[in-house]
C-alpha cells in the first residue's frame, strides 16, 4: 500500500510527522541528524565544510578518536574480523568480550559484568527481566526513555516519583505491600538537566524498604567521582548501587551498554535477558575500543580534573552573563530559554558563529522549558569555553533572553 493513497492511522500518523518535521525545516528550525565530515581533534568538527567548535557531544572526556582507542579497534579488526559468529550465548563470544566484561567490573569494582550492544537496549532487557507482573517498578519522571520504556515492558506496576524527590519515593514505597518484588531505577545524572541524584537518601529508602536499586550512569561514568568510576565513587559509597548500569557510547567512545554487579545478578542476566540471548554480539572493534576506553580513563586522571574545572568555568560563566543553567552540577549545561522559537532563534545565532549546539524542546522536556542543552569536554580549552559563552551571550541579547 502506498502511503499518499493511504488514509488509515498509520498513515495520518506518517503524514503529520512529515508535515510537522518540513515547517521546521521551511522556518530554519531544523539542526537535527546533521552529518560530520571530519573530527578536528578532540572538540571540533567538519559540517557543511565549515569548522565548528562541538558543544552537544556525549564524549565528556574527549576520546573520541584517542590514539591508543583507534589502535586496539583496528588490532581487533586485523585479529577477529568486523563481526561475530552470532550471539553470545552461543557461537558469538570472543576473548575480548570477556576482557571487556572484566575491565567493567574492576572500574565498576563489582564481581562482574555483562555487556548488550546499546544503552538502550541494556534498560529496556534488564528492567523487564528482574520485574514483571506483580512486582513494583519507582521511576524517576526524568529517568532516560530506555528505563521508561524497560519498566512499560516489563508489565511490573510502574510508579513514576517526583525528579529526585526522596519523600515523593518514600511515600510510595511506604504504600507498597511489604512482601512485593521492588525495583528503584534513576539515572545518576540528568541527561537533559545535568544534576545528580541524591544516593545517600535513595539507597537508605531501598535498605529500609527491601528494594533493589538500579541506577543508569550513561552521564556519570568518566565525569563523577576522582577517576571517573562514577556515582558511587562521587558520594564514597561503594557497594550501594546492586545493579551498575551505563553505556559504552559516551565517555567510553564505542557503542553498547553493560551492567556490573554481583556473580548472580549476572550470571542470571546472561542466562535469562532476552537482548544476549537473540541479539548478536559486540563487533570485535568495538569492544577492543571500550576495553582500550576505561583504561585510558585510569592512565590519564588530567582528562577528569580538566573536565571538573571546564564544566566549572560554562555553568558560571553561563551564569554570569545572566543565564538560568537550571540544577547543573556536571558537563551537561542546560541554558533555560522557555519556549521552543528562543530556543531555535539561539541555535541558530550559535551555529552561525561555528558553536554545534543543540536545543531541546517538548516533548523531550516540559513545555516551557525548552532549552540549549550545551555539553563542556575535557577536550575544550579555556579560550574555547570563553568564545562559546561571548557567542551565547550575543545570541541571548538578541532573542531578549538576558540584557
Ligand atoms: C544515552 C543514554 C542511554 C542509551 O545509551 P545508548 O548506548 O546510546 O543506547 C541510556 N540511558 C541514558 C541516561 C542515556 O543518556
Amino acid at each position: 500500500m502506498d502511503v499518499k493513497t493511504a488514509n488509515d492511522a498509520v498513515a495520518r500518523r506518517i503524514a503529520a510527522m512529515v508535515e510537522r518535521i518540513e515547517g521546521m525545516q521551511r522556518r530554519n528550525e531544523y539542526f537535527y541528524n546533521l552529518p560530520v565530515t571530519e573530527l578536528r581533534g578532540g572538540s571540533k568538527v567538519v559540517v557543511n565544510g565549515r569548522e565548528m567548535g562541538m558543544y552537544a557531544s556525549y564524549s565528556y572526556l574527549g576520546l573520541v578518536g584517542h590514539p591508543r582507542i583507534n589502535k586496539a579497534a583496528q588490532e581487533a579488526i586485523d585479529r577477529y574480523g568486523t563481526g561475530t559468529h552470532g550471539v553470545r550465548t552461543l557461537a558469538g563470544t570472543l576473548a575480548i568480550h570477556k576482557e571487556l566484561e572484566e575491565t567493567i567490573a574492576d572500574f565498576k569494582r563489582a564481581e562482574a559484568a555483562i555487556t548488550y550492544t546499546s544503552g538502550y537496549v541494556t534498560n529496556l532487557t534488564v528492567v523487564s527481566t528482574l520485574v514483571g507482573r506483580g512486582d513494583y517498578v519507582f521511576s524517576d519522571k526524568l529517568n532516560h526513555a530506555s528505563i521508561v520504556d524497560g519498566c512499560l515492558m516489563s508489565g511490573a506496576k510502574f510508579r513514576r516519583f517526583r525528579h529526585n524527590d526522596m519523600d515523593a519515593l518514600e511515600r510510595m514505597l511506604a504504600d507498597t505491600p511489604a512482601d512485593a518484588a521492588k525495583l528503584v531505577v534513576a539515572d545518576a545524572v540528568f541527561s537533559m538537566d545535568g544534576d545528580i541524584i541524591d544516593l545517600p537518601r535513595m539507597a537508605a529508602l531501598c535498605k529500609k524498604y527491601n528494594a533493589w536499586l538500579m541506577l543508569d550512569e550513561a552521564h556519570s561514568v568518566g565525569v563523577l567521582g576522582k577517576t571517573g568510576r562514577g556515582i558511587e565513587e562521587h558520594f564514597d559509597m561503594w557497594g550501594a548501587v546492586d545493579i551498575k548500569m551505563g553505556t559504552l557510547s559516551k565517555t567510553i567512545p564505542s557503542v553498547g551498554g553493560y551492567v556490573a554487579g554481583d556473580k548472580a545478578l549476572i550470571k542470571f542476566l546472561r542466562h535469562a535477558s532476552r537482548a544476549y540471548i537473540f541479539s548478536a554480539a559486540l563487533p570485535p572493534a568495538q569492544a577492543a575500543a571500550a576495553n582500550e576506553a576505561f583504561k585510558v580513563i585510569l592512565d590519564e586522571p588530567w582528562r577528569i580534573e580538566k573536565l571538573n574545572a571546564n564544566a566549572r568555568q560554562f555553568i558560571d560563566g553561563l551564569k554570569a552573563r545572566g543565564f538560568d543553567t537550571m540544577q547543573t552540577e556536571t558537563a551537561i549545561v542546560p541554558v533555560l530559554c522557555g519556549d521552543d522559537e528562543t530556543a531555535f532563534a539561539l541555535t541558530r545565532y550559535a551555529h552561525e558563529k561555528g558553536l554545534f549546539v543543540l536545543p531541546v524542546v517538548s516533548p523531550a522536556v516540559p513545555v516551557g522549558l525548552a532549552r540549549l542543552r550545551a555539553t563542556v569536554l575535557a577536550s575544550h580549552e579555556p579560550d574555547d569555553i570563553e568564545y562559546a559563552m561571548d557567542v551565547i551571550a550575543e545570541a541571548g541579547r538578541q532573542v531578549g533572553l538576558i540584557d
